[in-house]
């Protein structure tokens, strides 16, 4: 029988956010299913919508018994702590040391994991899973998106695959794929490689697949993949992890290197063709609130507004009150935000009980530069622990834990708030507190683009719009220091160029 040995280990670094990822904040998992270790992995790792999950089930139908080791991920945040790394890869490496022999190693990983001693947290992952199995036993890995891909990753695997769409509605599915190589390999097939770095970052709002031109791009992609190039990826990157290899790229594996190479040569072609398109709309808090409130006046659906610069999909710490403040000083009325992470405030609400009135210093606490707690009176519509399925599309029926959590109301703005992080990508993570999202007339979600999976067939129009958060629409406005020269900051932006970088602004690992 085929022996597998399989684990994941998810997280994505904006090295610019406020907030680090402890070994805690993996047992809990945030938005990801909490940890698990050992047996229990694959009993979590099934019908949800993670790669682990896809990979699982299409080794069932093909009869691999897989040795699970731990799984885990944690929102997006800064650097993770040296403890949570070296705890979670030392049980991951052991376990995959107990279980040799093994026919091949299957991971889940981001790819955009920095680490507080460590750039490329997922190439140290790669390298000591290397060292352990040797060079011959196929090694594939599964990456988000998102991922800053390095050569080091490349070279130590035999293949990585990343998602195609964002939102996120293929993680289960690419790990799918990834069975699906993985039968090439241990077939005996071998594949010549080929990376190619892009030079120029692309802002995550125009990543989405559901517009042009990324939607373009990938239908190209999938149309290029072949018996002779069978598994090819492109990560429009994770712009905000100031190290050299923070950029967009493409991989390819082909039956020869003249195969891989000119099919990683076309889709950088069509990348770079399109420099032009990465664009869009941005507006401010209260242009957006007023022009959704014009827009609600003749909508019979929702508009929807993405609170994009706090997304804690991308190391936010959810809790900026930007966009709140707006709604207020606005007077929009029918408006629900959410969620608001801010655990002493939904103790308060909770002490206080539904319909009581409660005076809070609600968010802000996370001392993003120009942002504050919101001080005013609300009333305490709805209390929840915090425990619900969120069945849509991103999500994909996650068991998820904001745990205790309230529906706050001020004039006619509803605010949910929770006590654990998640990014607002559901429209059950409104209804879990009673609010009806289908029928308010504007929402603010604090989400870039994973909202729309489960937010576009209920919404009027999307807005996005620009309160101060940790992660800059605009790429070519953070303080970057360790780029790759040359890189261009934003598409058609100015060319990064290393300068003696501030004390204040090195990261920790520099
Ligand atoms: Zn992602």
């Amino acid at each position: 029988m085929t022996r597998i040995a399989v684990g994941g280990f998810l997280h994505e670094t904006n090295t610019f956010a406020p907030t680090k990822a402890t070994y805690e904040s993996f047992v809990h998992g945030g938005g990801w299913p909490a940890m698990t270790h050992g047996a229990d992995v694959l009993k979590v790792m099934r019908g949800i919508n993670v790669g682990l999950a896809g990979f699982n089930e299409e080794a069932e139908a093909r009869g691999w018994e897989l040795v699970p080791t731990i799984a885990c991920g944690a929102s997006p945040s800064a650097h993770v702590t040296k403890d949570a790394f070296e705890r979670i890869v030392t049980e991951m490496v052991e376990g995959i040391k107990a279980a040799l022999p093994v026919d091949a190693v299957y991971l889940d990983l981001h790819g955009a994991m920095v680490t507080e001693h460590l750039d490329d947290g997922e190439a140290e992952v790669a390298r000591r899973v290397r060292q352990v199995i040797g060079p011959d036993v196929p090694f594939v890995i599964s990456l988000d998106l998102h991922g800053n891909i390095s050569p080091e990753l490349v070279e130590d695997t035999d293949a990585l695959i990343a998602y195609r769409t964002y939102p996120h509605v293929d993680m289960a599915d690419t790990g799918r794929a990834a069975a699906r190589h993985m039968t090439l390999l241990l077939s005996g097939q071998k594949f010549a490689k080929a990376f190619r770095q892009l030079p120029f970052l692309i802002p995550i709002s125009w990543q989405c697949t559901n517009d042009q031109p990324t939607k373009g791009i990938y239908e190209m992609l999938a149309a290029l993949e072949d018996d002779q190039v069978p598994t090819l990826s492109f990560c429009p990157g994770f712009p905000a992890a100031d190290f050299p290899h923070c950029c967009p790229s493409v991989f390819a594996y082909g039956v020869t290197q003249a195969d891989a190479n000119a099919a990683a040569d076309t889709v950088v072609r069509l990348v770079s063709g399109h420099e032009n398109d990465f664009d869009g709309k941005i507006y401010t808090p209260d242009e957006g609130v007023l022009h959704a409130m014009e827009l609600a006046k003749t909508a019979s659906r929702p508009i929807v507004i993405a609170d994009t610069q706090d997304n804690p999909g991308a190391g936010g710490d959810s809790d900026t009150t930007g966009m709140l403040a707006a709604l207020v000083r606005c007077k929009a009325t029918r408006a629900s935000i959410g969620v608001i992470y801010d655990p002493v405030s939904a103790k308060a609400a909770h002490d206080a009980g539904e319909g009581a009135s409660v005076t809070l210093s609600l968010g802000g606490k996370s001392g993003i530069p120009g942002d504050a707690p919101y001080q005013a009176t609300f009333v305490v519509e709805k209390l929840s622990d915090g425990q619900f399925v969120a069945g849509g599309p991103y999500y994909g029926g996650r068991d998820m834990d904001m745990g205790p959590s309230a529906c706050l109301r001020i004039d006619g703005v509803r605010v949910v708030i929770s006590s654990h992080k998640a990014q607002l990508a559901d429209q059950a993570m409104y209804r879990f507190v009673g609010i009806e999202p289908t029928t308010e007339a504007i929402l603010v979600n604090k989400s870039s683009v994973h909202f729309r999976a489960d937010f576009e067939p209920i919404a009027e129009r999307l807005l996005i719009c620009a309160a101060p958060g940790a992660m800059p629409a605009d790429t070519s406005t953070l303080p970057w220091t360790r780029l790759r020269p040359g890189i261009r900051l934003k598409p058609n932006g100015v060319p990064f160029t290393p300068t003696t970088a501030s004390p204040t602004l090195a990261p920790v690992n520099g």
